[in-house]
């Protein structure tokens, strides 16, 4: 009977043996990590215009509007870039847009903490052009970038959106940019990839990354601001592309589904304070 049970054990080792073998990038991916940092967070004073359909009453809001940096084995990807140092331990009223920003952690600082500088970021990774997402890009100028060719091009129109920071599409302009044309493989292992999910704006985008414990995450850039315009499906009156939109979503509703994939709702506050604080992360 023992024998009988080590024979069945020996071959089910070799099963499982055989079965990693076929399948090395399972290992690999134990490499891949999600950080979550905090850049800021900016109160909305009216949510109104986050539903095109008058889900939302006239009330405010809190949004976080944090950066994420993802460790491949090929290097480090850092995605959104929130607000910028000079809103650091300040509260500023921002009327042209509506809302309060303000920052309470130093994005350089953080980086120091997981014994990083800005020069070790090989890839920095915009889901959009607004000023909630690009609040640091002077700090890395010698990554490479990686932007949606229209999203490029939307921060360079004339007259600027009015969510553009004037400054960003001069920041930009030296460095060394991939202007990508829908979806992307950032590291070209197939664990990180950013998504085409324009409607919010032309070049909109959104990540999704392999981890190698908790499977597929997504990154939501601003596909959707809320937990509730998720359920809801609600989109902001201000999108761009209401019609695009709706394709971003059921595109990126598609992947969830078929992976078991974890949603991020990159300026839902609960959804970031349910992530692991630096130094720890989601793998
Ligand atoms: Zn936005």
């Amino acid at each position: 009977m023992k024998t009988k049970l080590s024979i069945i054990g020996t071959i089910f080792l070799t099963f499982l043996i055989t079965a990693s073998a076929a399948k090395p990038a399972i290992k690999n991916n134990q490499d891949v990590r999600l950080y979550t940092l905090d850049c800021g967070s900016v109160t909305v004073h009216d949510i109104a215009p986050f539903s095109s359909t008058g889900a939302y009453p006239h009330e405010s809001a809190q949004f976080s509007t944090p950066c994420f940096l993802i460790k491949d084995s090929k290097g480090w990807l850092l995605w959104d870039l929130g607000m910028g140092e000079q809103y650091l331990g300040r509260t500023v009223e921002d009327t042209k847009h509506g809302v309060s920003i303000t920052a309470k952690k130093s994005l350089i600082q953080q980086l120091k903490v997981l014994g990083l500088s800005p020069n070790d970021i090989r890839f920095v990774g915009l889901s959009h052009a607004h000023f909630d997402h690009t609040g640091n890009a002077s700090l890395f100028p010698n990554a490479v970038w990686l932007i949606e060719e229209q999203e490029y091009a939307y921060a360079n129109r004339s007259p600027l959106p009015s969510s553009v920071d004037s400054t960003t599409a001069i920041t930009l302009k030296p460095y060394h940019k991939i202007l990508l044309k829908g979806n992307y493989d950032v590291f070209g292992d197939g664990k990180v990839e950013i998504l085409y999910t324009p409607g919010h704006t032309p070049g909109h985008a959104s990540l999704e990354i392999h981890l190698p414990h908790t499977g597929v995450v997504i990154l939501s850039g601003d596909l959707y601001h809320m937990r509730k315009s998720y359920v809801l499906k609600q989109i902001p009156s201000f999108n761009t592309d209401p019609a695009q939109t709706k394709a971003s979503m059921e595109k990126v509703d598609a992947i969830l589904k078929n992976s078991k994939g974890r949603l991020v709702i990159q300026h839902d506050a609960s959804d970031i304070a349910a992530l692991p604080q630096i130094p720890n992360y989601l793998d």
